[in-house]
């Protein structure tokens, strides 16, 4: 859709205010609203924000990033793609638009979050490839008692009809809610924890799927205010519960995505030279990738041996305590099924940053000619090795939290590069702010309730 286009149809569905969005560096959804009468203009301007949003940590409390411009001087644009445009089912005098970092002049913000996926995705075509994604996010339902403590909605069982039918109402809304947006709902099932749920939106490709994956959270988090209850994406809101993962699922075609090249026929998983090079180096950056997919405290509260959340670094058939799940194909559908899972992945990220990330790492490896160590294909629960076994193969957990991921980030200087000094400065700094935030206020109930809100 065209701006007038776009225009011609918000005004006479009675849209009054467009929300131009952004998800910032600390993982949080963000934006600012633009009259629908102003529309046309201010999708060419873009609407003018603080070059300082990007050293905002998601407790609003702004870090000092030297040389990068983001004090009380400095200016952005927050210009919108219009392919993004949505009226809100939920708010149908609203509707929203995803919205890149500018500067003043229209030109690519370096600090920008999906101007990195878009450098990962360009970086991808100059190889011939085109990379299609999806993200696979689980929540909690809960309600908030007086009091303050958050009760989840049920306490059922994982793919249980009766917990199915207990959140119901709230995920038909839902489900009908994203099919108005254009999403394609691939799957829906109750899981593991109580008052725990999943939902996965069709692959796409890289920057389509992360501007989805915002859509999904934002209208999962409005049917639930709806209904008068909280959902809660944090990694781990509950900490005697499950998890909240956000698995990562990657394939890569060619230019004219018709070819899945990560499949091949004849190999056993049936995953080519190439595909096994993405895995080559998205092991190979690993540690710091971490800092980008699991970017918050509460993240690391998740990743425990034993919970499905994967912990080590390794590889394997549909293995899910791995790293990296390589999953079984559909059988009449082994090309268009061929992908790989990249667990250590939570909705605390910031999906363009997590994804762009994944993408650089991967084609980090292909570029190289790496091949994944064969030791760390793994297809038993890790746990099951013993500590000389995991030694000799040379398996090894994550960074235990968020101040090691973040070294590791800092340490990297492929990811550095990619990143370029302003966004992974701003990045870093917020990543020690929540660290030491947490830290000195001390105690889990702290962090949970801070993480429980926000994501
Ligand atoms: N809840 C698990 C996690 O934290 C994932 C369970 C599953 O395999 O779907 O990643
Ligand atoms: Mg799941």
């Amino acid at each position: 859709m065209d701006i007038d286009q776009i225009v011609r149809r918000a005004k006479p569905q009675g849209v009054k205010l467009v929300s131009f969005l952004y998800c910032d560096n600390g993982g949080v959804l963000r934006g600012k609203s633009v009259h629908v009468s102003r529309l046309a203009e201010r999708m060419r301007s873009g609407v003018g924000l603080t070059a300082a949003m990007q050293a905002m940590t998601d407790m609003d409390e702004l870090q000092s990033v030297p040389g990068s411009g983001m004090g009380p001087v400095g200016e952005t644009r927050l210009v919108p793609d219009a392919d993004t445009f949505a009226i809100a089912p939920y708010a149908p005098r609203r509707a929203s638009m995803m919205c890149d970092m500018m500067t003043p002049d229209l030109l690519p913000y370096s600090a920008c979050p999906r101007g990195f996926l878009k450098r990962a995705m360009a970086k991808a075509a100059e190889m011939g490839l085109t990379i299609q994604a999806a993200f696979e996010p689980e929540w909690y339902f809960a309600r908030e008692t007086e009091d303050g403590e958050f009760v989840p909605i049920d306490r059922d069982l994982v793919n249980a009809a009766t917990k199915a039918m207990k959140a119901r109402d709230v995920v038909d809304d839902i489900v009908e809610w994203l099919e108005a947006q254009g999403l394609e709902v691939e799957q829906y099932y109750p899981e593991l924890g109580h008052g725990q749920h999943e939902l996965s939106i069709r692959h796409a490709d890289a920057l389509r799927a992360a501007d989805n994956h915002l859509a999904l959270k934002e209208t999962v988090r409005n049917a639930a205010y709806k209904h008068g209850m909280l959902a809660s994406f944090a990694p781990k809101p509950f900490p005697e519960q499950a998890g909240n993962g956000c698995h990562i699922h990657l394939s890569a075609w060619d230019a004219d995505g018709e070819t899945n090249l990560f499949y091949d026929q004849t190999e056993t998983q049936n995953l080519s030279e190439l595909g096994y090079g993405f895995i080559a180096g998205v092991m190979r950056h690993m540690p710091a990738l971490m800092a980008l997919s699991c970017p918050s405290v509460n993240s690391y509260r998740r990743l425990q041996p034993g919970t499905w959340s994967s912990a080590y670094m390794c590889y394997g058939p549909d293995n899910r305590e791995a790293a990296l799940r390589i999953p079984s194909r559909f059988s009449g559908a082994e090309m268009a099924s061929t992908n790989i899972e990249y667990r250590p992945a939570d909705s605390s990220a910031n999906p363009y940053i997590a994804l762009g990330g994944l993408i650089f790492a991967g084609l980090d490896g292909i570029e190289n000619g790496l091949r994944p160590d064969e030791r760390q294909n793994v297809d038993v629960d890790p746990r099951t090795l013993s500590q000389e076994e995991l030694a000799a193969r040379g398996i090894r957990r994550y960074p235990m939290g968020l101040p090691q991921a973040t070294a590791h980030l800092q340490a990297d200087s492929m990811m550095m590069e990619a990143m370029g000094a302003d966004l992974a400065n701003s990045y870093i700094a917020i990543r020690r702010a929540n660290s030491v935030h947490c830290s000195t206020r001390g105690g889990v109930e702290y962090e949970v309730r801070h993480h429980f809100h926000k994501y």
